[in-house]
């Protein structure tokens, strides 16, 4: 492309400036690059250029400096080799389902599996002709006999979303191995924040994370990741990435890329304050039973004991039959510090209210559990916390 014409309207000068700053500005946040066009040199340069290769940029869709920056910084994280970008941890989900499922195939998700995933799997991947499977992921032979040679995607969640069960993860993987060895392996390592474990060392294909939790950490980003270690499995999913036309924002990427240093830090908090305030709730007598993989007792605490060396600051608390839906309710309305709120791993701690029965049929009793994630606070003031809100629900 030729240089600016000299007699330009003022518009025009503007936009062609001749200013250019120099290269080089040494400081520890990486610089935030925009764009949904990206310039080429020349058509020769248009021409030569493959979206894939990340040797240089095609279109701001396809990856900009900030995008493969944080996407190799995932990967380092998961101990993969490539990392892709989505914009919520349910599109890192549904990218995966998406690339590797197809009408006749059939995807095996635990029976304690994110919500969305289900209902996905219920939904579009049911319309597209594919079949979903469950499995009781506490039993390996549960998982071995909905396995056959349609299966072409198995997910693992460890632990299961809000009842906390931890799998014996390298068991899961064992029988799928052996009977549907032609099905790949994915697992929603959320909770794990790539700190608590390592998904590729424990058997799995696909490493996914919601980075809208941990690696974020603010509570102000919504984004996933898709990692893995072999080149065809990548370069298969990064194909549906590009035709799926999914995207993420700068700025965004920024927030993620600032808050990755105090990752392990920040995990290694939450999860103190996560066991100060699951044992204190464990003394309680409104308390029937707490969910946290790394207390004693807790469904799969030998598993969580074999493959990990942390635990996220999230736990579940079964309430006493007493507690009815009011009960609960006036529980949590009279809690100040102790926000109410999906999500978790940000600054503030926050509670949500499940109906049991609703979340396993048939396992355990009924009744009502809250799950409690724990920010960055001071243990003492959300035990505190608890303890007038329990207070009031007496006194009421
Ligand atoms: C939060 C979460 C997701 C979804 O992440 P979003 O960014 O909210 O879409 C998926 N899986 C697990 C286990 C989660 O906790």
């Amino acid at each position: 492309m030729s240089d600016a014409p000299e007699r330009v309207g003022r518009s025009t000068a503007l936009i062609a400036h001749p200013y250019v700053p120099p290269a080089t500005f040494g400081s520890m946040q990486p610089p935030v690059h925009k764009g949904s066009t990206v310039y080429f040199a020349d058509t020769a340069a248009l021409r030569a250029r493959d979206w894939r290769s990340k040797a240089g940029y095609t279109y701001g869709l396809h990856g900009t400096p900030t995008t493969f920056t944080l996407e190799a910084r995932v990967a380092t994280l998961d101990g993969g080799t490539d990392a892709l970008l989505v914009p919520s941890g349910l599109a890192a989900i549904t990218l995966v389902d998406v690339a590797l499922l197809g009408a006749g195939d059939e995807v095996v998700l635990p029976d304690n599996v994110y919500g969305p995933s289900r209902e996905l799997a219920r939904h579009e991947l049911a319309r597209a002709g594919v079949v979903h499977r469950s499995h009781d992921p506490m039993r390996p032979g549960s998982l071995e006999a909905v396995l056959s040679e349609r299966t072409k995607l198995v997910w693992i969640e460890a632990p299961g979303s809000v009842t906390m069960e931890f799998p014996d993860v390298p068991a899961l993987v064992a029988a799928v191995r052996a009977k549907a060895p032609q099905a790949a392996i994915a697992i929603d390592a959320t909770w794990a924040g790539g700190v608590a474990y390592d998904g590729f060392a424990l058997g799995c294909d696909a490493v996914v994370h919601a980075l809208t939790k941990y690696p974020s950490g603010g509570g102000d980003v919504l984004m996933g990741s898709v990692t893995t270690r072999d080149d065809a499995l990548h370069q298969r999913i990064k194909a549906t990435h590009m035709r799926m036309g999914w995207g993420v924002a700068g700025n965004d990427c920024e927030l993620v890329l600032r808050s990755l240093p105090s990752l392990a830090l920040r995990y290694a908090a939450q999860d103190a304050a996560g066991r100060t305030w699951a044992r204190w709730w464990q003394q309680r007598p409104e308390c029937v039973r707490v969910l946290h993989p790394a207390l004693e007792g807790s469904p799969g605490h030998d598993h969580w004991k074999a493959s990990c060396s942390a635990a996220a600051g999230l736990f579940s608390v079964v309430l006493d039959p007493s507690f009815g839906q009011a009960k609960v309710d006036a529980f949590l309305d009279a809690l100040r510090l102790v926000k109410l709120g999906y999500s978790w791993a940000g600054p503030v701690s926050l509670a949500v209210p499940y109906d049991l029965r609703a979340m396993r049929p048939g396992a355990d009793a009924g009744g009502w559990l809250v799950r409690f994630s724990a920010g960055l606070e001071d243990a003492e003031d959300l035990i505190a916390d608890c303890e007038r809100a329990l207070g009031a629900v007496a006194r009421a």
